[in-house]
């Protein structure tokens, strides 16, 4: 009866339906479903967190409206955890907004510097706000593949002159989801060269940039030189502590940027709950020995599956970051077809292509099962006809 407003209609289609209705008829078959497809922690939130919401909850004055651009106390505790993280200098007034999570944000930029026509660069696979956003804005995405021998790291260079000048954004995605890539500092000053060329402001996601092993920091964006002239950071609360059910995260860097986010959102939402900024206080504040045990659990995983996926006779690299590893699917085989025949053994993995094109040939696994199951998935995985 109602007919859609065009910019649903110009979604792409759901590349992971064939394999929802799978997972549906596999588990109404009485299979014990083991999920590595989830990007959603399985640990719980640290205690102390919990517990400053708790008291946070029970202050009246909290139960108020909040700022829209978050409470001063959260945005200066952001500002030290900059400074102490990276060594970078925010100020908490003009250069650090807070978020219902940093997918809120991301959601919302293109709103704030997109007109029909413009084009946003977005890369592929990658977490697919980026494009929706940018469609819902009336724009258009310029994809950018990410693919192994440019070490997931987009081809800058190799983005055509006509492109380049229509585009407003750049979305990046260090410590990457999906592929677990990282990027170094030489390259974030690639970035800021080629932005500053064309007038593009940088949109850096740095959900991830806590979740790394052997002892590497990935770096900020905003570490790098004149990197505040072009781009902004998204940081979240939801992955570093556990919190992806409580919506918080926060934007940092360009202060034009940082404003014209805060005018779109000042209209559309009326910010984080005071007592879920508390926490996030408390969160970034506190003892931070519970983000090095979480380290500790994610890379027992990590060896254990992937050295059991190698011995498995499957290629990919270890991670350095992120809970995810990146897969390559045998020859012979599509993504698709080789999550439906681990699925048909209770596995679920996600196909790479369900990212972007440039993610077929590749299956995506999350490190988010305790490692009995893991060890069971593997075993499960080991049966399967390569
Ligand atoms: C999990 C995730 C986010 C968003 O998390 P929020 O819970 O909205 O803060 C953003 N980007 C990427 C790439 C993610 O994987």
């Amino acid at each position: 009866m109602f007919e859609k407003a065009e910019r649903l209609k110009r979604l792409p289609p759901y590349l992971f339906k064939e394999i929802d209705r799978k997972k549906a008829e596999v588990k109404a078959g009485g299979v014990d479903i083991i999920d590595l497809g989830i990007g959603d922690p399985d640990l719980p939130t640290p205690s102390h967190i919990i517990k400053a919401l708790q008291e946070a909850a029970l202050v009246p004055s909290n139960h108020r409206y909040p700022s829209y651009s978050g409470m001063l106390e959260f945005r200066a505790a952001v500002s030290e955890w900059y400074k102490s993280r990276f060594n970078v200098d925010l100020d908490p007034e003009k250069e650090v907004l807070a978020l219902i999570g940093s997918k809120e944000g991301i959601a919302h930029v293109p709103l704030a510097f997109i007109n029909p026509g413009d084009i946003s660069l977005v890369p592929s696979p990658g977490y697919p706000v980026y494009n929706t956003a940018t469609i819902f804005a009336g724009g258009e995405s310029f994809f950018l593949p990410l693919t192994e021998e440019g070490k997931f790291l987009p081809d800058l260079e190799g983005i055509p002159a006509q492109v380049a000048q229509r585009a407003k954004l750049l979305f990046l995605n260090y410590p990457n989801n999906p592929t677990a890539a990282v990027a170094d500092e030489e390259f974030f000053d690639k970035v800021v060269a080629f932005a500053q060329r064309h007038g593009i402001l940088v949109c850096h996601d740095a959900a991830y940039s806590e979740i790394a092993y052997d002892g590497f920091r990935p770096p900020s964006f905003l570490q790098a030189k004149g990197s505040r002239e072009v781009g902004i950071e998204f940081h979240s609360l939801s992955k570093t502590y556990n919190m992806t059910g409580w919506r918080i995260g926060f934007v940092v860097g360009n202060r034009e940027a940082v404003e014209g986010l805060g005018t779109i959102k000042s209209n559309v939402d009326s910010g984080v709950f005071q007592a879920v900024q508390l926490a996030g206080i408390k969160a970034l504040k506190g003892d931070q020995s519970c983000v090095e045990r979480m380290i500790g659990v994610y890379t027992q995983r990590r060896n254990l599956m992937a050295e059991g996926l190698r011995k498995a006779g499957f290629k990919l690299a270890v991670p350095k970051a992120s809970f995810y590893l990146w897969v390559k699917v045998p020859e012979g085989s599509t993504s698709a077809q080789l999550a439906t025949r681990f699925l048909e053994k209770g596995v679920v993995v996600t196909p790479g292509n369900g990212f972007g094109e440039p993610g077929e040939g590749y299956f995506r696994v999350a490190l988010t099962q305790e490692i009995e199951r893991m060890a069971e998935a593997l075993d499960r995985i080991r049966t399967v006809q390569l």
